[in-house]
């Protein structure tokens, strides 16, 4: 075990200021995705500053008519929410498809987002992995590939991003607050995680000293007519193989929109959306 030392932040403005402050660096939320790293050695951070007591844990109705969803609310409490459930239910089937209820207890809504590749390689310190030691090689390009990407690869990297929920927010075009030493942004959901290219090491857009406050969902959340299917090897907590977020809008008979989104196949969610005036165009 790496010796680390350990703050527990009281508001946003220290919270960055410690992670900022010092090398490597990092917020832990739920842990249930960054303690594991830490047992296998893979992530090495000299700081934790726990982020759980930071005021990032409620719902609230934006007067859009969208929906705030703080980072630290649980996965549990965010699927399980009642305007969640009734006008977004697409997000709660996703989240829910997701690990299971005791995992879903702890993890946050932050650090779904956050949540680096299941890839086995990455996982085994044995093998050459350009995602956790940049450089060293890929081993799952030549070798066992059946969980990896078939879109927007790169020869440095094929690993997919796990989360089901984020899925579902690609396909409602969510956006994430963030703020970080050097202020407040939002970034829009699409250009949140990125492809691997040369840079496989780097999962997200999201700068080091940089925490996600909040996620909004717009007003539409395509209640009527949604599905999320999760293709996986079996029922109980698997990543998925792959998996299918879709959303129309209906106009009695008549496809008005769609928003597809598909998880498990790239380095992020990747989405497809239409409308009727893009279809009358062509
Ligand atoms: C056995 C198992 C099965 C699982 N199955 C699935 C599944 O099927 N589908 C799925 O989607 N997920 C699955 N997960 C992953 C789980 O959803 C994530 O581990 C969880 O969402 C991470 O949230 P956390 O709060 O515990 O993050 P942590 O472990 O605390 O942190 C993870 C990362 O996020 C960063 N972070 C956390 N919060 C913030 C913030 N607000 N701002 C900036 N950075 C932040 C941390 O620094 C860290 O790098 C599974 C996990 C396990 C262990
Ligand atoms: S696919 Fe990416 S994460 Fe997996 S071994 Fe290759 S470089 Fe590492």
């Amino acid at each position: 075990m790496n010796s680390f030392s350990y703050t527990r932040a009281s508001d946003i403005r220290s919270a960055v200021r410690e992670v900022a402050a010092k090398r490597e660096a990092v917020f832990i939320a739920g842990g249930t995705n960054l303690i594991d790293l830490m047992k296998e050695n893979i992530s090495r951070p000299s700081r934790l500053v726990d982020i759980t007591r930071l005021p990032l844990n409620r719902i609230e109705t934006l007067q859009n008519g969208g929906l705030r969803l703080g980072a630290l609310v649980t996965n549990a409490d965010t699927a399980y929410n009642e305007q969640v459930e009734s006008r977004y239910p697409i997000l709660s089937r996703a989240i829910l498809a997701g690990a299971s209820p005791q995992l879903r207890n702890m993890a946050t809504n932050g650090g779904n987002l956050m949540q680096r590749t299941r890839c086995y390689y990455f996982y085994d310190l044995a093998t050459p992995c350009n995602k956790r030691d940049p450089g060293a090689g890929c081993s799952a390009i030549n070798g066992f590939n059946r969980i990896h990407a078939v879109l927007g690869t790169s020869e440095q990297c094929i690993a997919v991003h796990p989360s089901d929920m984020c899925v579902a927010l690609t396909a409602l075009e969510a956006v994430v607050h963030v703020t970080g030493e050097g202020g407040d942004r939002t970034i829009p959901f699409a250009e949140f995680h990125r492809l691997p290219g040369d840079t496989p090491h780097i999962d997200t857009n999201l700068s080091s000293d940089e925490i996600i406050t909040s996620i909004d969902l717009p007003a539409k959340g395509f209640a009527d007519h949604y599905a999320y299917l999760k293709v996986r090897d079996r029922t109980s907590y698997a990543f998925a193989l792959v998996s299918v977020a879709a959303a129309l809008e209906m106009d009695g008979e008549t496809i008005t929109e769609t928003r597809l989104a598909l998880g498990g196949v790239a380095h992020k969610a990747v989405a497809q959306s239409g409308c009727r005036s893009d279809a009358e165009r062509d």
